[in-house]
């Protein structure tokens, strides 16, 4: 081992996995490192097949005695709670595993309270609806109704950029539903679920509900998607993955949660200071590492030079560093990977290097701005999944839709104009799950119907929705 494999942060915490009720080790190990200074910060036991094929008998188990509602949305406002006590700690151990800044961590930590706290809602509300069965002649002298049950068992897959919240809306709808959980956390983030799974525990939910393996993740999907016990996969994660997972599991329901390549639209008559202001600060939050991360910049030609003249130095007044410090606003990319492949596209840009374009002497990747890349650059028409936007100008609104629409993703887009008419008609024309107007569309409340279309996936999360997509309607026809 050289020494840099065996520095131990003094903050280190070696957790089991959850599965049955069971804190169960594994006799094998997964080190988790800050992406920040390499330091290992956890060690968690490591799953395969055979502890997955177990979580799998006890979410199975947990399903025979179902909870009822009200006990389940106690449990979720409990997690709630707790997650609320423990805040600092939760984000802090968001920013130890993902090298999310603080500032940013602690919003993702309240953010999951939210999550629980609207799931527990949802717990209470979840109710069929009558059926008119009069409205044809066959059901005259007939009632009938529907009932809201739970799916079954979910297989939940998630990824490393948002490792608390993005595993509640995984796991707060299912409890909700009434679902038992398996969940398989991103290898490089699976300290934060852990954590929320003692939460859970503590908070009352019974032996089995949740069961969380990390490890291998082919060995884990492969035996979550040949199981027909799992009746079905949500997955948050790249594209490559995704709809591979839905083409190997076509008789289960495969929600998808994947990617994007995030455009805005800057019109003529916009306040560009708010405008450069907003951008600046959410296409460079957690060094871009948001799937709604603001990437590609359309601004109407008239006010293209005042629009990059506020823009710049609002990005070069960004704070790069420790994501330790609460003063940081942008730190490292997830690994060493992520690092060399987006400093590769930003070299590859014919594009002109506003600002950044290198790394600090920490090896951190300076916010970058790149104007006019060619359509096909990758940073212009693929997912960046870091700290690069470009900037374009452009000669019409109707210019501008077609390039934002000129990607295979579609989760998230934004227009900022003065003009609200301009801003309800190109709403419709973005071809995306959410348009924000005078926001970036990096916004999301955890309330929202969110989620993508064409390769951004298939699904919508927020719990209302997630509920929906966890549940069955089973018909109730009674002659009277
Ligand atoms: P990823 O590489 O696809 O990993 C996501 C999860 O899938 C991880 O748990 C990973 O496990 C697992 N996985 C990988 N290969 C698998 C397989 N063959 N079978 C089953 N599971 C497998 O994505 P990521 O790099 O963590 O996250 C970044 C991507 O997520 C970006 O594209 C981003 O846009 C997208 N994202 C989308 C949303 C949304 O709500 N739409 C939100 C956040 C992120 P290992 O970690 O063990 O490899």
């Amino acid at each position: 081992m050289d020494s840099y494999t065996c520095r131990v942060a003094a903050t280190a915490t070696e957790r089991k996995l959850l599965v049955g009720g069971d804190w169960i080790e594994t006799g094998d190990w997964i080190e988790v490192r800050s992406p920040y200074s390499g330091d290992v910060v956890g060690r968690v036991a490591k799953a395969g097949r055979e502890e997955t094929r177990r979580a799998i008998d006890a979410a199975e188990r947990a399903l025979r005695e179902p909870l009822p509602a009200h006990k389940r949305a106690e449990i979720l406002v409990k997690v709630a709670g707790l997650l609320g006590r423990r805040h600092d700690e939760v984000a802090r151990l968001i920013c130890d595993e993902a090298g999310k800044p603080m500032k940013a961590a602690r919003v993702e930590a309240a953010r999951a309270m939210s999550t629980f706290t609207f799931s527990a809602v949802e717990a209470r509300k979840l109710a069929g609806e009558m059926v008119p069965m009069d409205a044809a002649q066959a059901g005259e002298g007939k009632l009938a109704f529907t009932l809201r049950l739970p799916i079954g068992i979910v297989g939940a897959i998630t990824p490393f950029n948002f490792p608390c919240n993005l595993v509640a809306h995984k796991l707060a709808p299912s409890l909700a539903a009434g679902c038992a959980v398996v969940l398989k956390p991103a290898s490089q983030t699976p300290l934060s679920s852990l954590l929320l799974a003692e939460l859970m525990e503590e908070a009352g939910l019974p032996a089995g509900w949740l069961n969380v393996v990390a490890g291998k993740a082919s060995e884990i999907g492969d035996v979550l998607i040949e199981d027909d016990r799992v009746a079905a996969l949500t997955f948050t994660g790249s594209g490559d993955v995704g709809w591979k997972l839905k083409e190997r599991a076509p008789r289960k329901r495969v929600s998808l949660e994947l990617g994007n390549a995030t455009p805005v639209i800057v019109d003529a008559n916009t306040d560009v200071e708010r405008a450069a202001e907003k951008l600046a600060a959410n296409a460079f939050s957690f060094a871009g590492q948001s799937c709604i991360s603001v990437q590609r910049i359309y601004v109407l030609r008239d006010a293209f030079d005042d629009f990059v003249a506020a823009f710049v130095p609002r990005v070069e007044a960004l704070k790069v560093g420790d994501p330790a410090d609460e003063e940081t606003d942008v730190g490292p990319v997830i690994d060493e990977d992520a690092r060399e492949r987006i400093l590769e596209w930003v070299h590859a840009s014919s594009g002109e290097i506003l600002t950044g374009g290198d790394a600090t002497h920490e090896g951190l990747i300076r916010p970058t701005v790149i104007a006019r890349p060619k359509p096909d650059d990758k940073v212009e028409c693929e997912e960046v999944f870091g700290p690069v936007v470009t900037v374009n100008p452009v000669d019409s609104i109707d210019e501008a839709i077609e390039r934002a629409n000129a990607t295979r993703y579609g989760l998230q887009a934004g227009i900022f104009t003065r003009d609200l008419t301009t801003a309800l008609k190109v709403a419709p024309k973005l071809d995306f799950g959410g348009v924000t107007i005078n926001e970036a569309p990096t916004f999301r409340s955890d309330q929202m119907p969110y989620g993508g279309v064409k390769a951004s996936g298939n699904t919508r999360e927020g719990p209302a929705y997630a509920v929906r997509e966890l549940t069955e309607e089973r018909l109730v026809v009674i002659q009277l």
